[in-house]
C-alpha cells in the first residue's frame, strides 16, 4: 500500500514499511555521491521531488456543507528532501463536495528512502483549520465538544499522554453528570464517618450497572480500557501507546455522550451536558 493510505493517512505511530514513493529508477540521492549514470537525477538536500503517495484523505466536519466529509490532497504532491532521513511535505486538502480547503504539513522520518522498501514515520502533523472546517460539529457533543476538539487535534500532532487527559477528564465528568441524573450518590461516607468521594471505577461500575451507558463494543472491556489508560495518565506507557489507545479510547467516551443523547430517561443529564438545548434536530 502507498504512503498515504499506510502512513499519512494513519495517526502518529511507528516505522511503517511503505511502496517506494520517489521514483527510485529516475532519482538517487547526490548529496554525497558523484553522478555517474547520465539517465539519473541525483537529489540534493533542499530539493523538491514529486512523489507518487497516493491521496490524503483525513475526516474533518465542513460547515459549508454541514457534515463530516473525508477531505482529499491532489493526486500530486511534492516532497522536500532535508537530508536521507527526513523529508516533509506540504500540502492541501479539499472538502469533495464545496471544495474548501485547508493545509496540511508533515513532517518524516525515513529510513531506506532510496530503496524499493522505505520505511516512514510522521514527526509532525500540523493541519490549519479553516473557519469553515473544523474536527467536530459545534454542540455535537454537548458542553465538551471543544475538549473532545482538543483531544482530537492533540491526537492528531502526536501528543499521546495529552490527548488522552482530554478525554479521560471528559469520561469522568460525563459519567458524574449520569450519576447526578440518576440518583447514584458521588460520594460515600467511610468508616470514620468522613463524607469522600467515591473512586471513578466503582462509581463507572455502579452507573453502568444501572444505566448502561457503554457501548457495546466495550461491554466486555470497557473497564480494561479505562484501566491502561490510567496507566498513561500516570505516567507508566510511552506516548506512542497513548497514541494507539487513543481512538479506541475516543469511541468508547464518544459513544457514551451518544448513548445518553439517545435515552429519554437521560433527560437531566443531557440538559446538563448541553445535548438538549436549542430544540430536538431531525436526523
Ligand atoms: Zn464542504
Amino acid at each position: 500500500m502507498n504512503l498515504a493510505t499506510k502512513v499519512l493517512n494513519k495517526p502518529i505511530g511507528s516505522y511503517v514499511a511503505t511502496l517506494p514513493f520517489i521514483d527510485i529508477k529516475k532519482y538517487f540521492y547526490a548529496e554525497y555521491e558523484t553522478q555517474e549514470d547520465e539517465e539519473m537525477i541525483g537529489l540534493q538536500n533542499g530539493d523538491f521531488v514529486e512523489i507518487d503517495a497516493g491521496r490524503i484523505a483525513l475526516n474533518f466536519y465542513c460547515k459549508k456543507c454541514e457534515d463530516s466529509r473525508t477531505f482529499m490532497s491532489p493526486d500530486r504532491l511534492h516532497a522536500l528532501i532535508i537530508n536521507e532521513n527526513l523529508i516533509s511535505i506540504d500540502t492541501f486538502l479539499q472538502c469533495p463536495v464545496c471544495k474548501t480547503e485547508i493545509q496540511v504539513w508533515f513532517l518524516l522520518e525515513v529510513k531506506d528512502l532510496f530503496t524499493e522498501e522505505p520505511k516512514v514515520k510522521i514527526l509532525k502533523r500540523t493541519e490549519k483549520l479553516s473557519k469553515n472546517v473544523s474536527e467536530l460539529e459545534e454542540n455535537s457533543l454537548g458542553i465538551y465538544t471543544d475538549l473532545l476538539e482538543k483531544a482530537m487535534r492533540a491526537s492528531r500532532e502526536g501528543f499521546g499522554a495529552g490527548s488522552i487527559i482530554y478525554l479521560r477528564k471528559v469520561f469522568e465528568q460525563v459519567t458524574s453528570e449520569v450519576a447526578k441524573a440518576s440518583g447514584i450518590p458521588t460520594t460515600y461516607i467511610n468508616r470514620h464517618g468522613q463524607k469522600k468521594r467515591k473512586n471513578f471505577k466503582d462509581l463507572l461500575t455502579e452507573v453502568d450497572g444501572q444505566c448502561s451507558i457503554i457501548p457495546a463494543e466495550f461491554s466486555n472491556n470497557g473497564y480494561k480500557l479505562f484501566g491502561k489508560l490510567s496507566d498513561v495518565v500516570h505516567g507508566e506507557y510511552d506516548e506512542d501507546i497513548a497514541l494507539e489507545k487513543f481512538s479506541a479510547f475516543y469511541r468508547l467516551v464518544t459513544g457514551i455522550i451518544e448513548n445518553i443523547k439517545s435515552k429519554e430517561e437521560f433527560k437531566s443529564a443531557q440538559q446538563a451536558l448541553g445535548l438538549s438545548e436549542g430544540g430536538e434536530e431531525n436526523e
